[in-house]
């Protein structure tokens, strides 16, 4: 799909809309709304017998905290505005989520399924040492993250091509995250985005004014759900969604078609059927849609498109039937498309707070990263023993024995995925009050995305005002 306005000024303009009711000084927005530092670069890197020239970013957003933070992107789609844009919702995402970073975010202009394993290993070294050099990456700097088209193999060649090149560094791990968790990285990262957009939509969907708006029952059993995108983000909202939320998934839409049943379809069977075949044709039980963009139009109560950006325009947004749209992926609504969708009386959940998820398990991995030592270390023993003497006590006062399983339950101490995970199910709600309130607090304002705009520009503002640099 594509969009009459770039993907970054869509973003402006969003941030435009929320400004105007901020109260701020026009220098103090500039500051907050462009992009402090970019950097672009080509470097070779041989592929097979050839050089191959290739194309790559990091842009730095915002250093009104440091260090900035964001993914990396491979895909043929990178360019300098697109990493921009993805940047600049980095800082508003932070900033909501109240993760004390600037925003940041990189990409590589390549196609990942065209190069071996060890060719790509080739690029992310050589692109890791192209940002080491201009001062680009660093556990105090710029800390980078997996997206689209990376995952924690990326990240594990980025930290040790960092490790190696600072060498005694001691908190060189911290230097990235989404690392696999047995180089440092977090135990729930892979998770997080997913998981995040789950607690996100859970919490919308418990608003009882808001479902009545839409005409539909408070809770997520038996929502009928649409993903577009069956990877990191969308295959974890999916399955958390079904299988914590008991939502119905109806239909997964991918880039080469889509699959639905009425009745539902079983996510992890789904994606056991993709990893074998290729594809997520053909599931038994479901019907194929061929055209995937016409996935996206079906009926369904919540439509979450967790692939790219600008998949609704004003062409598609006058046909989408869906009630809520949970923006899992980064920019998913052009901001055409979104005063269409919003006069039908959809409630869109933003990007920059619903998947936030992501940067603020990262968050957690960077801190455990610098505090060298695994969440839950100290206290789970420790814990578990207290728990215990309290339940020997309440058989002993009561004279009744507590069974075996519910013992467990009671006395267990909490291990590194149980912190990491109700860490997160905190920062979600938490925020997602915070927007509601400026949301309810505001008339003049009728969605959440230009809420969450105020709240993240309310926090940023406090910063500057703090340094004294803007009168
Ligand atoms: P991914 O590469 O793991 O998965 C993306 C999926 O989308 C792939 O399966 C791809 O085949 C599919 N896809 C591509 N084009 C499609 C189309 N036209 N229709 C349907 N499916 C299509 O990427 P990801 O990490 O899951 O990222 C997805 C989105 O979420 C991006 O916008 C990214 O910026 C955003 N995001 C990711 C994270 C993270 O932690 N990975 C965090 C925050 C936001």
């Amino acid at each position: 799909m594509s969009s009459n306005i770039s993907f970054y000024e869509s973003v402006q303009r969003n941030f435009e809309k929320a400004a105007q009711y901020s109260g701020l000084p026009s220098g103090l927005l500039e500051q907050i709304k462009v992009c402090n530092a970019v950097y672009q670069m080509r470097f070779p890197v041989r592929i097979g017998e050839e050089f191959e020239v290739i194309e790559a970013y990091r842009v730095q957003h915002s250093h009104h905290r440091l260090p900035t933070k964001g993914g990396i992107r491979y895909d043929l789609g990178v360019n300098q505005d697109e990493v921009m844009a993805l940047a600049a919702l980095m800082t508003y995402k932070c900033a909501i989520v109240d993760v004390p970073f600037g925003g940041a975010k990189g990409g590589i202009r390549i196609n990942p399924k065209k190069y071996t394993e060890k060719q790509l290993e080739n690029i992310t070294r050589r692109y890791t040492a192209e940002l080491i050099r201009k001062n680009f990456i660093g556990p105090g700097i710029d800390v980078p993250a997996p997206d689209y088209g990376t995952g924690s193999k990326e990240m594990a060649w980025i930290v040790d091509t960092y490790a190696s090149m600072k060498h005694g560094d001691i908190d060189a791990a911290a230097c990235v995250t989404g690392k696999p968790v047995t180089q440092n990285g977090i135990t729930g990262r892979e998770e997080a985005t997913g998981r995040g957009v789950f607690y996100g939509l859970r919490e919308l969907l418990s608003i009882e004014d808001d479902m009545k708006k839409v005409g539909l029952t408070t809770g997520m059993a038996g929502k009928k759900i649409i993903v577009q995108g069956l990877g990191n983000v969308g295959s974890y909202s999916a399955k958390i969604c079904q299988e914590e939320g008991n939502a119905t998934i109806i239909c997964i839409a991918e880039w080469d078609g889509a699959v639905y049943n009425a009745d539902g379809l079983d996510i992890a069977a789904l994606i056991k059927h993709r990893n074998a075949t290729g594809s997520i044709k053909n599931f038994p039980g479901a019907t194929n849609i061929a055209d995937s963009k016409e996935a996206i139009e079906m009926e369904c109560d919540v439509l979450i498109p967790a692939a790219l950006e600008n998949q609704i325009t004003a062409e598609n947004a006058p046909r989408i039937k869906a009630k809520i749209i949970a923006e899992a992926a980064n920019g998913p609504v052009a901001f055409e498309a979104e005063e269409i969708l919003l006069k039908k009386g959809i409630i869109i959940l933003p990007d920059m707070y619903l998947n936030a998820g992501g940067v603020t398990v990262s968050y957690f991995e960077w801190l455990k990263n610098l505090s060298h030592m695994r969440f839950g270390r100290m206290e789970k023993r420790f814990d578990h023993n207290t728990y215990q003497n309290l339940v020997s006590l309440v058989e002993r006062m009561t004279g009744k024995t507590i069974g075996e399983s519910e013992k467990n339950f009671l006395t267990k101490g909490a291990d590194e995925i149980d912190l990491v995970r109700s860490g997160l199910e905190e920062t979600m709600v938490n925020s997602f009050h915070q927007i509601r309130e400026v949301y309810l607090s505001r008339p003049e304002i009728n969605d959440y995305r230009t809420a969450a705009f105020l709240c993240a520009l309310n926090k940023i503002s406090s910063d500057y005002l703090s340094l004294g640099i803007f009168p």
